[in-house]
């Protein structure tokens, strides 16, 4: 037994298995519950030996029997704008009702917890960069919102729960991240380029590619994460984490082709109802906080993820 404990609800998924490893490196006794909806056993494979470290196979919107920890992290949700058509009821109840049984959980057990939210929040921002105090932009009826409007309720959520019950948890609000273990078919737009370029075809520009995003290495939002964990100041509160280096997709998609060193070219598709135009966060809160610094430049996180993509295909 380590002296600590954290249960990482979603740690079977991209961002959430990279945050149990973290974890483990700081010798925490880790419980990784997930429904591998969208999560895979194989993001765990080389955990699954170790006597510190338990999966839980479960899904957050039913009830729950968990064992006690010291901290709750809440990943669990997909979140690919791919998914957001397939799976709407799913995952519009997975950040409501789900986020809802892990508060309860924390409650019972007096654990300290994180909800993971989204720039996804701001909807279409008409502020930018998006500041946390900006309360965004959001079609709540439109193809999106059964993922930004669920995320904005379970902020709510947290932030009552502060409130009425004295619950130590906190917010984090993740811009686009990226890395190995994102799924090749999750329809986000780094998998969906660096596939293409590996297998030689053209990569997929949605609309004029003008709309940007910026986008965050998969080890600088995880120490973030950890850092915001640790803050007590930031009970009941909310922060941004990402990378502030903002670029149009156009640009990202340029920028692969010359790192991947690919024969592809760029087709142009429709862009999908409610993409949003703009999106960058506004870092000075977690700059404030714990002098939150990205380190790990574009270019150096795609060589590692076209590394892993190049295993997977
Ligand atoms: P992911 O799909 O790889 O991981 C999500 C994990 O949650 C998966 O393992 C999935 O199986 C699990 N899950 C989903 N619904 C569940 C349920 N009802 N019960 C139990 N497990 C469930 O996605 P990710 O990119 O790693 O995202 C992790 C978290 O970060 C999500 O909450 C997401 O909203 C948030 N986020 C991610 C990004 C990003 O760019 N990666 C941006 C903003 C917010
Ligand atoms: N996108 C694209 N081609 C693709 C996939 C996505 O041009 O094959 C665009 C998408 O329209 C959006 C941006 O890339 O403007 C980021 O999309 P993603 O699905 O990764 O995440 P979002 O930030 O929209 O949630």
């Amino acid at each position: 037994m380590n002296s600590q404990s954290a249960l990482v609800a979603g740690g079977g998924g991209f961002v959430g298995s990279h945050l149990c490893e973290s974890l483990l490196e700081d010798d925490y006794d880790v419980f990784c519950l997930d429904n591998f909806g969208s999560g895979r056993p194989e993001n765990l494979s080389h955990l699954t030996e170790r006597d510190d470290f338990k999966t839980i196979e479960a899904d957050i919107r039913e009830p729950l029997d968990l064992p006690p920890v010291d901290e709750v992290y809440h990943l669990a949700s997909r979140a690919s704008p791919k998914d957001f058509q397939q799976y709407p009821v799913r995952i519009a109840l997975t950040n409501t009702k789900g986020t809802k049984n892990l508060l309860d959980y924390a409650v019972d057990h007096d654990a300290t917890m994180l909800f993971a939210s989204t720039s996804e929040v701001y909807g279409d921002p008409k502020v930018h960069p998006q500041t946390e105090s900006y309360n965004g932009n959001v079609n709540i009826r439109g193809p999106r919102g059964c993922y930004d409007e669920s995320k904005r309720f379970g902020e709510t959520l947290t932030v009552a729960y502060h409130n009425q019950y004295d619950l130590d948890v906190r917010t984090v609000r993740i811009f686009n991240t990226y890395g190995p273990r994102m799924r090749a078919d999750d329809g986000r737009v780094i998998p969906n380029f660096l596939t293409q370029a590996i297998r030689g075809d053209d990569l997929t520009v949605y609309g004029d590619g003008t709309q940007t995003r910026s986008f965050c290495y998969v080890s600088d939002l995880v120490q973030g994460i950890r850092q915001i964990m640790k803050i007590d100041e930031m009970a009941g509160d909310v922060v941004n984490l990402g990378n502030d280096r903002e670029i149009t997709i156009k640009e990202l998609a340029k920028t692969i082709l010359e790192v991947s060193k690919t024969e592809s070219g760029i087709t142009y598709e429709p862009l999908p109802e409610d993409d949003p135009t703009r999106r960058r966060p506004d870092l000075s809160k977690s700059d404030q906080l714990f002098d939150f610094d990205p380190t790990v430049g574009l270019e150096i996180g795609l060589k590692r993820t076209i590394d892993y993509f190049e295993d997977q295909i």
